[in-house]
């Protein structure tokens, strides 16, 4: 801008100056050509009352010097002439001035030499005896004037470019700065009025983007926080299959670091998953199985009007496990509800048909009694499963005592205890143990983990029952000096209907739930459950609560 100002204005000015000279020039040969035509005519009105015999007599006699007179007669023939041989003359009948004055009174006109550079004025009038007297006079032409002005004129134009070129430069900078200096962030003060509404209009603008700005902005850190909180996977593709934005996870299914500007069929090769991602391309949408580092995914992909496609990961691992573990937990319920029932069927059957003698009767009642109480406890214990899967018990949490609700327990199976020669103890009795929990699960935790460590003891064992707090964090442990459990089986004594001696565990009326039932429980307390254990020596289960806050 500051350039154009400069060259504008310089080129202005020059205009200007060359005009002012043209029309300077003009105005000069305008009253040159005034005076020089006032001069012939006052020369001429001299003699123009005499006879043409008296005017060349008194034309000779003034001598004139700066001007050339002619006289010539009515038919054009040159009788006289002040600078050369009139004889030599041809007949000047054709010229314009003397055809006016013949016909009016005078007559004038001007000629210029064939160079243009001069010009001969011309004025004529008539004489008593019709003979034309003629006066003339050669000056420069305006063209010579011009020609002659033409290099003052050049010099004094380049010099004002000059000047009028730097001046215009330190104009436009003073102009300028200020309009520079203004900051639009706070409050703008217009340098000029006339940009008062210009500078108004920025802001406004300004403040507009700025808002818009914000907005997009917070839209689209909101989406990419979503996106990178998701569990899914999320992958935006373009409509040639180039990755335009990929999430966390999905990053983590591909174990890739970077894929935008990746090609998605770089990333998944199996054919139909390259299949369905060009299906979604086309407009057609598809859900398929992917497997990748040994975990599951649900993959549905969606097509994405006409700009690519959208392509979900859901992680179905957990509940295709859970599906697993539910599929196989109704199959061994089935068999284990199955070999009581055939069991007692059994003895029933040969009852009924009178296959057993008197004496035997009574046991094998008291066996269909047992298999009875097994199957009760069997269906008590799936139930509770049920009850604890479906999360019902957590609605009644309250402030409870552990180490209450531990005596009780041992209390109750006190007469169990004692038919298997065991002695159970409650440490810190009397000392407070509170925790937030579910007081009936809690009871059956006490029960089933006690019952195991009388169960799984020998004669003339110990059962202790302890508790701690450390860091805010309540733990109970079940000690008993029993068998213990083999170290390959310490991890699955925690699985539904896992034994490690069927047997045993069915002869103490076990039914290979108890230990699945207790970690539920502590599931729903947030408590963790630990297990030590060495064969011949004893077992030690320990159960943590969270961190009261
Ligand atoms: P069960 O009803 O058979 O006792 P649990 O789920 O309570 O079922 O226990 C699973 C298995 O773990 C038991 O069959 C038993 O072999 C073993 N077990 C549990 N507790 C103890 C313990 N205190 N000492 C030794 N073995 C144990």
């Amino acid at each position: 801008m500051h350039k154009r100002i400069c060259l504008n204005m310089a080129l202005l000015a020059a205009a200007g100056l060359v005009l002012v000279s043209v029309a300077l020039c003009l105005v000069f040969y305008h009253q040159f050509s005034a005076t020089v035509r006032a001069d012939l005519k006052a020369r001429a009105a001299l003699f123009q009352d005499i006879p043409s015999g008296q005017a060349i007599a008194a034309i000779s006699a003034s001598n004139p010097v700066d001007m050339r007179f002619s006289l010539i007669a009515a038919d054009g023939t040159v009788l006289y002439d002040s600078t050369v041989s009139a004889r030599s003359l041809p007949s000047h009948a054709d010229r314009v001035e003397i055809r006016q004055a013949l016909s009016a009174d005078f007559g004038e006109s001007k000629r210029y030499s064939s160079t243009l550079r001069e010009e001969t004025c011309y004025y004529a009038v008539r004489l008593p005896d019709g003979a034309i007297l003629r006066t003339a006079k050669t000056s420069s032409s305006i063209f010579a004037l011009f020609e002659c002005a033409l290099p003052v004129v050049a010099a004094v134009v380049l010099a004002v470019i000059g000047i009028s070129y730097a001046l215009a430069g330190r104009l436009t900078r003073r102009i300028v700065e200020p309009i520079n200096r203004v900051r639009l962030d706070g409050e703008a003060i217009p340098p000029y009025d006339e940009l008062a509404p210009f500078i108004r209009a920025i802001q406004v603008q300004r403040e507009r983007i700025t808002a818009q700005f914000t907005a997009l902005r917070e839209q689209t850190d909101t989406i990419r926080a979503i996106m990178d909180n998701m569990n899914e996977g999320a992958v935006l593709v373009g409509a040639r299959g180039r990755i335009l934005s990929a999430n966390k996870s999905a990053l983590r299914i591909f174990g890739s670091g970077h894929a935008q500007g990746k090609n998605i069929l770089e990333l998944m090769r199996d054919p139909p998953l390259v299949e369905h991602t060009r299906g979604a391309l086309a407009g057609r949408r598809a859900e398929a199985e992917m497997e990748r580092q040994g975990r599951v995914y649900h993959v549905y992909f969606s097509p994405v009007a006409g700009r690519g496609a959208v392509l979900l990961f859901l992680d179905t691992t957990e509940s295709r496990k859970a599906e697993r573990l539910r599929r196989e937990f109704s199959a061994n319920v089935s068999h284990e509800l199955k070999t009581p029932l055939t069991s007692i069927s059994g003895y029933a059957e040969m009852l009924v048909n009178g296959m057993v003698r008197e004496a035997d009767q009574a046991g094998f009642l008291a066996k269909i009694r047992d298999e009875s109480a097994r199957l009760l406890a069997l269906i008590e214990d799936i139930l509770l499963l049920a009850r604890l899967d479906a999360e019902k018990a957590k609605s009644a949490f309250s402030e409870v005592d552990l180490a209450e609700i531990a005596t009780e327990a041992a209390a109750s199976l006190a007469a169990r205890a004692a038919a298997a020669g065991v002695s159970v103890r409650v440490r810190d009795k009397g000392k407070k143990f509170p925790v937030r929990a579910n007081r009936s699960l809690m009871a059956e935790l006490f029960a089933n983990l006690l019952d195991n460590a009388i169960k799984y003891n020998r004669p003339g064992g110990t059962v202790e029952l302890d508790f701690s707090r450390e860091e805010g964090r309540t733990a109970l442990s079940v000690r008993d000096s029993g068998i213990g459990i083999p170290p390959e089986d310490r991890d699955r004594v925690f699985e539904r209907f896992y034994r490690v001696d069927r047997s045993r565990s069915k002869a103490t009326g076990g039914t290979g739930l108890g230990l699945a039932i207790v970690k539920h429980i502590a599931l729903l307390h947030q408590a963790e459950v630990t297990l030590e254990s060495r064969e011949g020596e004893g077992t030690r289960v320990l159960v943590r609560f969270a961190a009261e806050r």
